[in-house]
This record gives C-alpha cells, sequence and structure tokens, in this order.
C-alpha cells in the first residue's frame, strides 16, 4: 500500500506568507501599505486568540494592522458606526469583525454594512454573489485557502468527484462554488443526506467541514482519495482521547501536558487510507490566517484598480 501524502499546512501557508510580504514592498515602493482592522468585542478566549494571532501576523508580513476592542456591551448602532467609520478611513482596505458577536448585536446587519470591497473574510452578499458568478470577488478565506493547498501540491481537481460534507456559508458553500470554478463535478451533504457514505465513497476529494470529532471513518472513503479535513474539535476526556489516537506516543503526552488536543472531523484511522490529506492540527487551519492576509493586500490592489 502506498504510503498516503501529508499535505503540510504549515509548509504552504509560509510559501503563500512570503509572497504577501514580497507583494507588500511592492506597494511600498508605490507608496501603498495595505492595512487591515480587527474588530474584538469583549473578551471571548479562543477569539482573542484568533484576532492576536492575526494582527501579529500583519506585523510580521509589513501590512498595517488596526486592533480595535469594543466592550461586550456594545450595541449594533455603535458597532454600524464604527464599520462606517473604518470604510471611510484611507489607511483601512479590509475589515475583520471576529465571530461570534454577543447576542444583542445584529451580526447579519453588521456584516452587511461593511463595504464589499473591504469585506475581507468574504462574507458580504455582495462577494458572495460575485463568487457564484465567476467576477473578482474577495472569497471566504479558509475555502480559497483548502483551493491553494490542492493546486500548490499538485491535486488535480478538473473532473474530479469533490465530495463537501458542511454546507455553512463560511466554509461548505464557498468551497462547493471554488471547486466548481475548478472543474470538478461537486456534491453537497449535510445533516438530512440520506446514505452519505455512498456519496463519500465516490470521492476523489472529500472536503470535511461539519464539527464533529471523528466523524469520517474509514469504510466512508475510497482508497486513494484527497482528504481535506477541516474540522476544529478541541478533546479534554481520555476516553475521548483514546477513541481517536491511542497508541499516538507523540499525542498523548502533548495530550498530558496541555490537558487537551484537537481533533478533526476525519477519524484519524480514515487517513491511512488516504492519497493525501491534511492534518489537524497543522492543515487547513494553518491557510486561514494566511488567506486572510492575502485577502487584505488584493483588497488594497482592487481598491485602487491595480491589477497583476
Ligand atoms: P457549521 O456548524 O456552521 O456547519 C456545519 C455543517 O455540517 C452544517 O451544514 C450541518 O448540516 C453539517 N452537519 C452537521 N452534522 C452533520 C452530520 N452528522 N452529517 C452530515 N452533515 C452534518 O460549521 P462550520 O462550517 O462553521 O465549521 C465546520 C467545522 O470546521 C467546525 O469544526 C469548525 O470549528 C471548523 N472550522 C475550521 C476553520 C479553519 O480555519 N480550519 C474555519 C472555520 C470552521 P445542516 O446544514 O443540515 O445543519
Amino acid at each position: 500500500i502506498a504510503v498516503p501524502r501529508v499535505l503540510d499546512g504549515n509548509a504552504i501557508a509560509a510559501q503563500i506568507k512570503t509572497e504577501v510580504a514580497a507583494e507588500v514592498v511592492r506597494l511600498e515602493a508605490r507608496g501603498i501599505r495595505p492595512g487591515l482592522a480587527a474588530v474584538l468585542v469583549g473578551h471571548v478566549p479562543a477569539s482573542e486568540i484568533y484576532v492576536r494571532s492575526k494582527v501579529r501576523t500583519c506585523e510580521e508580513l509589513g501590512l498595517y494592522s488596526d486592533l480595535i476592542t469594543p466592550p461586550d456591551t456594545v450595541t449594533t448602532e455603535e458597532m454600524l458606526e464604527l464599520v462606517a467609520t473604518l470604510n471611510a478611513r484611507e489607511d483601512i482596505d479590509g475589515i475583520l469583525i471576529q465571530l461570534p458577536l454577543p447576542a444583542q448585536v445584529d451580526a447579519k446587519r453588521l456584516l452587511e454594512a461593511v463595504a464589499p470591497e473591504k469585506d475581507v473574510d468574504g462574507f458580504h452578499p455582495v462577494n458572495v454573489g460575485r463568487l457564484q458568478t465567476g467576477q473578482p470577488a474577495l472569497a471566504p478565506c479558509t475555502a480559497v485557502g483548502m483551493i491553494e493547498i490542492l493546486k500548490r501540491s499538485g491535486v488535480p481537481i478538473a473532473g474530479q468527484n469533490a465530495v463537501i460534507l458542511g454546507r455553512s456559508d463560511i466554509v461548505g458553500k464557498p468551497t462547493a462554488v471554488l471547486l466548481l470554478q475548478e472543474n470538478a463535478t461537486v456534491t453537497i451533504c449535510h445533516s438530512r443526506t440520506r446514505d452519505l457514505a455512498s456519496f463519500t465513497r465516490n470521492a476523489d476529494i472529500l472536503v470535511a467541514a461539519i464539527g464533529r470529532p471523528g466523524f469520517v471513518t474509514p469504510e466512508m472513503i475510497k482508497p486513494g482519495a484527497t482528504i481535506l479535513d477541516v474540522g476544529i474539535n478541541r478533546i479534554t476526556v481520555r476516553e475521548e482521547f483514546d477513541k481517536y489516537f491511542a497508541g499516538d506516543k507523540h499525542r498523548e503526552e502533548m495530550f498530558l501536558l496541555k490537558g487537551s488536543t484537537i481533533v478533526g472531523d476525519v477519524h484519524p484511522d480514515t487517513f491511512k487510507l488516504a492519497g493525501a490529506y491534511t492534518p489537524v492540527p497543522g492543515g487547513v487551519g494553518k491557510l486561514t490566517i494566511a488567506m486572510l492576509m492575502a485577502n487584505t493586500v488584493r483588497a488594497a490592489k482592487l481598491r485602487r484598480g491595480i491589477v497583476d
């Protein structure tokens, strides 16, 4: 049996970041410094980690960044005012509103208030529509990241059967649109799909984005398939750990040290049958911030009418 290839998210993200940094230098020579505004409401620990990491990456790559931290009592009106200010600011090319937002804030209204040309998360209906109709658009970072992984790893997409588990607006749906654009034959499965395995077993490329630990098991895949595991599920209980990682000494050490580990939506045993796969951690997740940086630079150029 052939050894499955690990699609190394760290390495691909590093490559993209190097390219983004080089582009920032080129823009600097024209007097342009791409800027990202990161809006972090309140004190959700996971959100704080993500946003800090986004701001740090901006600094590493030479982008300007502005971290704005409204209190968790902020109102929708106050957030709309903030977004209007950011929309108007010349030094800001990308606006990122970290989710989740507190319940009193109307997230939908807010995301629709972001100027589409600064919508680096690609969530605005205008960008969704542009993407869908093949026009230049800012597309959701995790979805574009997966296309980058496939392309840069030389995994063929055109003519392949791509099956996506999950139909969220931020991952499943945009991934389907992008794979379709690359000429894959795309199937989207969700919680109401009957006989899921009959679809997944037909997948040359399987994207798992459902948020269920270890959901995809070996009998569900076609041997040799490429598996992109988007899931990020935290495990804190020993019995859970053993269900996924029994015998994995390195994981076990880390688990005992930290008291938790992350498992994807794919059971690790499944990867043994794959042709290639993204590990968790160190796979798809690593691309998300790199693509946010790439989107910010792209937004800076699109807004100024700069084409490559
Ligand atoms: P959502 O909860 O928004 O969507 C989950 C989707 O999975 C839904 O479409 C749901 O179906 C479907 N689903 C749930 N259970 C099943 C099931 N048993 N069988 C088939 N389909 C099912 O999740 P997200 O898309 O936001 O995230 C998915 C996962 O990816 C999470 O683990 C999240 O943490 C991770 N993630 C990782 C990112 C990264 O950078 N790596 C970025 C974003 C998310 P239905 O629509 O019918 O309810």
